[in-house]
């Protein structure tokens, strides 16, 4: 099923909003009601308003839900990651992970590392480390100690299929198999939030179904895991809760 992101569709109705007095303040944060991802009148835009990258009206995206993000090229799907990652500010709107309002963060460093896994569209593996130091680099300030981090990102790379290559440098692995490292990667720290830009983009058929499961296995042993992907890959698409296609932002009709 496929349904419009910019208009507010019916998980992102007026029915669904938590008010700001109901959000409840224990250390918990009342998990059973707070959406892992709520987005409202978001946008953003570069070269001091000239381009706008993302137009968003609504987004609601709930506890363990896997949820994929279609659109055209240039709509703003990569800008929308970069925002749920606080890797930057919206211009506008905001946004609020697993009840956290993002630009509120005490540590916007320690909200990456501790909660939310990110598969980039470019690997961004460092070409001087081996497969299992880039996994364990991602460990690095958690309080593991260096043979459990080494233990762990061992797994992991296991987990994706990876066992001989761990030794191995980017350089020399397959375009597949720095994606898997990647993938091992954003696992490192058990996220709550997996946010991954077209992951499967440079696997073949073979990698697909050992990336999908994976995911299905990590959602079965993490059933609160919530799955943010942009994808085209229609096998992907075909195992998501629900998929999302997102319209260029100059198709959305301008408010006001
Ligand atoms: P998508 O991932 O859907 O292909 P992006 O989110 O990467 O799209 O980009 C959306 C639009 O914003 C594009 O037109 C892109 O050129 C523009 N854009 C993205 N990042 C920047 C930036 N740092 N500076 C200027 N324009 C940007
Ligand atoms: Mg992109």
């Amino acid at each position: 099923m496929s349904e419009p992101l910019q208009s507010p569709g019916p998980r992102s109705g007026g029915g669904q909003t938590v008010e700001r007095d109901q959000l409840p303040t224990l250390p918990h944060r009342g998990r059973a009601t707070v959406p892992a991802v709520s987005v409202r009148g978001l946008s953003k835009s570069f070269d001091r308003g000239r381009v706008t990258a993302l137009d968003l009206e609504s987004l609601t995206v709930d506890l363990g839900e896997f949820v994929s993000i279609t659109g055209p090229s240039g709509c703003g799907k990569s800008t929308l990651l970069h925002l749920l990652a606080a890797l930057d500010r919206p211009s506008s709107g905001s946004v609020q992970v697993f009840g956290q309002d993002l630009r509120r963060l005490p540590s916007p460093t320690r909200y990456r590392r501790t909660e939310v896994g990110i598969v980039f569209q470019l690997q961004n593996l460092i070409p001087q480390l081996t497969a299992r130091e880039n996994v364990e680099i991602a460990m690095f300030g958690t309080g593991l100690r260096r043979g459990e981090r080494r233990e762990r990102a061992t797994q992991l790379l296991a987990d994706v299929g990876l066992v001989e290559q761990a030794d191995r440098p980017p350089t020399r692995l397959s375009g597949g198999e720095r994606q898997r490292v990647a993938i091992a990667r954003a696992l490192a720290n058990s996220p709550r939030l997996l946010l991954a830009d077209e992951p499967t983009g440079s696997l073949d058929a073979d990698s697909i179904e050992r990336f999908l499961a994976l995911l299905e296995r990590l959602r079965r042993q993490q059933p609160e895991l919530t799955v943010v992907m942009v994808t085209h890959d229609e096998q992907v698409a075909a195992v998501a809760d629900r998929v999302i296609s997102m319209q260029s932002v100059a198709d959305s009709p301008t408010p006001g």
